[in-house]
């Protein structure tokens, strides 16, 4: 099945306590595209200026992820400048520029008008809306926000999620969502507006799935070596809705395997900077990583306490 994201392509900078980048690939559409080209076929909506780095387009081709919806347009390509503490679940964001996404409007070549599953990553709520508006009869919708857009576009935010079979969303920015801070309570009233699944990541310690009649959750895998958890939340959609296009299924049992193969992604993400932990990753290692996560989850029932 196809695949479509729209989200940003940045020149990312960031420092954490064991490093710092400059100017490197990043953007929620790049995590998630490079992701899920071990899935399936991606197929990429989003802008970038001329001064994007010609390299960072062959790696994107080199991963077979369909760039016909990337404009190429004079100016600056979006920026994003952030910083980690030793704790690593939140991020800091120092400067963003959304430079050539200020005046994008997206436009979906025809093939990509009968994708079947839709990400719309972290990006301006009205683009998501406008991308989805171009799409023919999608079989499955999800999509991702942030603090900047609940705070800054709050109505346009809502107006989307109405269109959305899945919300993949952090944990602080879910209870600034739903303006409630219990997030199982915080799910529920999301899950009045339109979704009809929640998954909230919440960083080192895993992922919780929330439906009308379900919860779902596991822990983040045991890594001891973390250099930079950016992109870690569009790794992790991106294994899941690549693996979800992959076996063309949402049911429960397959957003269950979707979000093991989304938090193996995450974690081979936040070993090294930038997107240098996906760039040559085997099926075996990604097989082995779910296999460990199933190891470190299982337990036997108990017949009686007798
Ligand atoms: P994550 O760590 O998964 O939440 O995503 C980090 C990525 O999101 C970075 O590579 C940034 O370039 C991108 N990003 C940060 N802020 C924004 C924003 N306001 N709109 C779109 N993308 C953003």
């Amino acid at each position: 099945m196809s695949l479509l994201v729209v989200g940003s392509v940045a020149l990312d900078s960031v420092r954490t306590p064991f490093g710092e980048v400059e100017e490197v690939l990043g953007g929620s559409a790049t995590y998630f595209s490079t992701v899920a080209s071990y899935f399936c076929q991606v197929q990429v909506v989003a802008v970038v200026g001329d001064d994007f780095p010609h390299e960072h387009l062959e790696f994107l081709r080199s991963r077979d992820i369909h760039l016909e919806g990337l404009s190429a347009v004079r100016g600056k390509t979006f920026r994003w400048r952030g910083e980690y503490g030793y704790d690593l679940n939140e991020a800091h964001t120092l400067e963003t520029r959304l430079n050539v996404f200020e005046t994008f409007e997206p436009v979906l070549p025809e093939s990509y008008r009968k994708a079947t599953y839709v990400f719309l990553a972290n990006i301006d709520p009205e683009l998501q809306s406008r991308v989805l508006d171009q799409v023919i009869s999608p079989t499955m919708v999800a999509c991702d926000t942030m603090n900047f857009w609940i705070a800054g576009k709050y109505d346009a935010l809502r107006a989307t999620l109405k269109r959305v079979d899945l919300l993949v969303i952090n944990e602080a920015e879910a209870r600034e969502l739903a303006r409630e801070p219990n997030i199982i309570r915080a799910c529920r009233i999301v899950l009045t507006w339109g979704p009809k699944i929640v998954i909230v990541k919440r960083g080192e310690y895993g992922a919780i799935m929330v439906t009308v009649e379900s919860i779902f959750s596991i822990p983040g895998y045991p890594l001891e070596t973390i250099a930079d958890p950016t992109g870690a939340g569009d790794c992790f959609a991106g294994g899941l809705m690549g693996y979800l296009a992959n076996v063309n299924d949402w049911s429960e049992p397959a957003l269950r395997q979707g979000i093991i193969f989304g938090s193996a992604m995450a974690s081979f993400n936040v070993e090294r900077f930038s997107l240098e932990g996906l760039r040559k990753l085997t099926y075996e290692q990604i097989l082995e990583r779910y296999e460990a996560f199933r190891r470190l989850v299982h337990f036997e029932s108990v017949p009686s306490l007798g």
